[in-house]
């Protein structure tokens, strides 16, 4: 049974690369009918942010990546929470200390401070390891006597890696093939920290070793710990995983990459779901706007070419497409247009129904109260246009309210001869015709009165919307009713004299 597993640290938001390896642990795991399992690592106290777990779980759940085994759902190789884990890597530290893998190291702050000063005089830069550590306070250099008294008087310490002295690491990576680390420029990495707590790296490789995961699949910037976590592995004389790390996501310009700040500056959503209630503009995609399998295929473009990119497909195909060969090495630009040209192209493909389910916006909901019978055909009259759940304000807005005001630009284009009479007209043909027969009662008297077909019509929609856009305008016509139309001319026509 191959098993993979998400890992992510409550130090903030899910972002947008988060999701991603998210998702590539799920399509792997699916594509081998094997497991994926979500693991909360939550060492890291300094780093903690409230809420972020809760965000990171949210933001997986509305994009339907379902786990298998988790801090909520359970599995028989719990706890998923590293924080509930702690003696379970006390014990498995001690083993590579009786093993002669591990040593206490009593350095203090002031010591490391002091040493790391010494060497940048020197123009070098400070780290511990096989070079110096015999020159340090550890258990290396000490008698074993006075280690037992440190510990014994429980003076602060750290256990760190004893790194062999191996000139070479062989790493191996899924996409990358073997890579070589050179040992002698690594330090002797701290495993359990003073307080007690394991670092990332440990309570990191004791997990993915316990848990029986067969693939570590994450992000390209955690592949320089890849020669510790071998390391690691080397220590406990434990097979390592499989790894498969991720091409970073790049901001738009392709320089450094992606960041929360590059959404802030560009206006573009960087998290699944949004993060911080106060904000002026939405930094998640549901609430911008997006369907869940539109970003699970932007996502999946993202470094990856399962499908091709013209379509939209659903979770299943990629999940049969998923294959390591197709995910390249370098970096993928975050392309926001082509995110939303997907989501335009989902709401093309869906049909009314699904469209009034996925929004809730409060456009949708006023419209309910005002057309209670007509909304399915007002969201049909937009549904081409609509590249954006969340468009429906823009494009529907002009249905909730009549137009406040008449740009005079806009008017100064469409000048109609007469025009005051001919909206009267138009108002007149309304009252005593059925809706249904306005468009043909309208069209026989331009004929009649061999009016510029092109301005009238111009000017009956600016008079409706307020503006020469929107959806075809007998069909607005029909949606708005006799007496509304009749209102919003008798605006117009006094727009009209006032302008005289
Ligand atoms: N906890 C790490 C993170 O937050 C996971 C790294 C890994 O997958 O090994 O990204």
């Amino acid at each position: 049974m191959e098993r993979f597993r998400f890992a992510p640290s409550p130090t903030g938001p899910l972002h947008i690369g988060g999701l991603r390896t998210a998702l590539f642990n799920y399509l792997f795991a699916k594509k081998n009918k094997g497991k994926v399992i979500l693991r909360i690592e939550d060492t890291d106290k300094n780093r903690y942010v409230e809420g972020s777990e809760k965000h990171i779980i949210e933001s997986l759940k509305w994009l339907n990546i379902n786990f298998d085994e988790g801090p909520k759902i359970g599995g028989k190789y719990g706890p998923y929470r590293q924080s509930e884990r702690t003696d379970l890597y006390k014990k498995y530290v001690e083993k590579l200390i009786k093993e002669g893998r591990a040593y206490y190291a009593f350095d203090t702050n002031e010591d490391l401070i002091n040493e790391r000063r010494k060497e940048e005089e020197k123009g070098s830069v400070f780290f511990y390891g096989q070079h110096n550590r015999l020159s340090l306070k550890n258990s290396l250099s000490l008698t074993e006597s006075k280690v037992s008294n440190l510990i014994k008087n429980k003076v602060p310490h750290v256990i760190r890696l004893l790194i062999s002295t191996d000139k070479n690491i062989l790493c191996n990576d899924l996409l990358r093939g073997n890579i070589n680390f050179d040992s002698t420029v690594l330090e002797d990495k701290i495993l359990i920290k003073s307080d007690g707590i394991p670092t990332y790296h440990f309570a990191n490789v004791v997990d993915d070793h316990l848990m029986r995961i067969s693939t570590v699949v994450r992000g390209e910037e955690w592949l320089s710990s890849l020669p510790i976590h071998f390391l690691i592995y080397d220590a406990f004389n434990w097979t390592p995983p499989n790894f498969l790390h991720l091409p970073l996501i790049l901001n738009p310009k392709g320089k450094g990459k992606l960041s929360k700040r590059d959404g802030d500056r560009y206006g573009f959503p960087v998290f699944g779901i949004n993060w911080n209630k106060n904000l002026s503009q939405n930094n998640g995609f549901k609430e911008a706007g997006f369907a869940p399998i539109s970003l699970i295929n932007y996502l999946s473009q993202l470094g990856g070419s399962f499908k091709n990119h013209e379509e939209i497909h659903s979770f299943n195909d990629f999940i049969e497409a998923f294959d390591v060969k197709k995910i390249s090495k370098g970096g993928s630009k975050f392309d926001y247009e082509k995110a939303k040209w997907i989501n335009s192209k989902y709401i093309q493909n869906i049909n009314v129904k699904d469209l009034l389910s996925f929004s809730n916006s409060q456009t949708k909901q006023k419209l309910e109260s005002l057309y209670p019978h007509k909304i399915n055909d007002i969201y049909k009259l937009v549904k081409d246009r609509m590249v954006l759940f969340s468009d429906d304000e823009k494009i529907l807005s002009f249905l909730i309210s009549s137009p406040t005001n008449y740009p005079i630009e806009i008017y100064e284009k469409i000048r109609l001869e007469n025009a005051v009479e001919e909206i009267t007209s138009a108002i007149n043909i309304i009252n005593k015709v059925p809706i249904s027969s306005f468009k043909d009662s309208l069209m026989h008297y331009v004929k009649e009165r061999n009016i510029k077909l092109g301005n009238f019509m111009k000017s009956l929609r600016f008079a409706l919307v307020g503006d020469l856009t929107g959806p075809d305008l007998f069909d607005i016509i029909n949606i708005l009713d006799k007496k509304e139309c009749i209102k919003r001319f008798n605006n117009y026509i006094e727009f009209l004299k006032g302008l005289s």
